[in-house]
């Protein structure tokens, strides 16, 4: 079976956790001598800033890559991209245990997909796997599917390269190799500074795969994270600006595109939840009486921030009632009634 070159980087959990070091420990050992696979270890993904050693190196992989973390498989592969390490997303087989309590998702209905706006730029010619450090205490579990992944990808470029032999015979007969190896990363960084310590961070990642660029977050936070590029698509351009523990947007997006990858609640930090348009999850919870409600959870939430900052507490007057105001008319969906219902509430 071939094998592909590819590239293992572990994420740290923060903090010193033992029982998650043995298990990172332990995935290490058994990687490491395999000679078709460059393991390297990093702090946690989530608190590389630009010019962290490990954040530099993961700019410089180019060929296919795994990357463990301690964060949903989503919320590392948009974590990534974000941070312009992009590829396609390769689906690992390594899944989580089946009693996974989702609490917030176990009312989900399915609902249509609305078309998403998809990553920016040209996404090279790789898989990235992310794979969550949470899905088995068993280190052989990872082992056995990083080697599958090596496999896969082997077998993936072997393919590509058939296909092109057949469309360039004129290459073949020059005898040149079609399977280039790739690049090796830079060898310019050394363990320790990889492992140097990073600061605790707190901001939102997007998943563009579910993002319909609708700009109800950009409406809806009052300090400045989220704006626009050139292309007017959504971006966190402050992320730094986002008030530590807060998740308040990620309750308004109406795709559940807002991750925040170590927020308490599985849905907010990533998890597959079967479904898009979460907020679909919370309108049910509303009608049903339940007071916790996700729309007016994030009004509290932000209200609590601006006041933390010295400024006036806005309700739900900004954000969410200009947006819809602005909606051409159509038939009234889920949001439409939420947000009148919210009116007739006098929130
Ligand atoms: S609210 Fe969600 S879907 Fe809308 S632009 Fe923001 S991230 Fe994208
Ligand atoms: S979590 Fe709060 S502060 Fe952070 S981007 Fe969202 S609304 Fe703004």
């Amino acid at each position: 079976m071939p094998r592909s070159r590819i590239t293992v980087v572990l994420s740290q959990a923060p903090g010193k956790h033992p029982v998650k070091r043995s298990l990172e420990e332990s995935i290490v050992a058994a990687l490491i001598m395999e000679p078709d696979l460059e393991v390297s270890v990093v702090p946690n993904l989530y608190d590389l800033g630009p010019d962290h050693t490990g954040r530099l190196f993961l700019g410089s992989v180019k060929g296919d890559m795994v990357v463990l973390s301690w964060l949903y498989p989503r919320a590392a592969f948009w974590l990534l991209d974000r941070n312009d390490i992009k590829g396609h997303f390769g689906e690992t087989k390594l899944k989580p245990p089946s009693d996974d309590d989702d609490s917030e998702a176990e009312n989900d209905t399915p609902v249509d997909k609305p078309e998403a706006i998809g990553p920016t730029g040209e996404i090279p010619d790789r898989h990235i796997y992310t794979l969550d450090l949470r899905d088995s205490n068993k280190y052989e579990a990872f082992v056995t599917e990083i080697r599958r992944i090596a496999v896969e990808c082997g077998e993936r470029r072997e393919a590509a390269a058939r296909a092109k032999a057949v469309n360039s015979p004129a290459i073949l007969q020059l005898g040149l190799s079609l399977n280039k190896p790739e690049p090796e990363p830079l060898a310019a960084f050394s363990p320790e500074a990889l492992l140097a310590p990073a600061g605790r961070r707190w901001y939102p990642v997007i998943d563009y795969s579910r993002c319909t660029n609708c700009l109800e977050c950009l409406d809806f936070c009052l300090f400045g994270v989220y704006g626009v590029d050139s292309l007017e698509r959504i971006i966190t351009e402050n992320q730094d600006q986002c008030k530590k523990g807060c998740p308040a947007c990620s309750r308004v997006c109406p795709q559940q595109a807002i991750i925040f990858p170590e927020y308490k609640s599985p849905a907010i930090a990533g998890a597959e939840t079967g479904v898009v348009g979460g907020l679909k999850i919370d309108l049910s919870r509303l009608f049903g009486g339940d007071v916790g409600d996700a729309l007016s959870a994030a009004v509290q939430e932000r209200d609590r921030e601006l006041v933390n900052d010295g400024r006036s507490a806005v309700g739900a007057t900004i954000g969410i009632p200009k947006r819809q105001e602005s909606k051409p008319q159509q038939p009234k969906d889920d949001l439409d009634k939420l947000v009148d219902d919210l009116d007739n509430l006098g929130l």
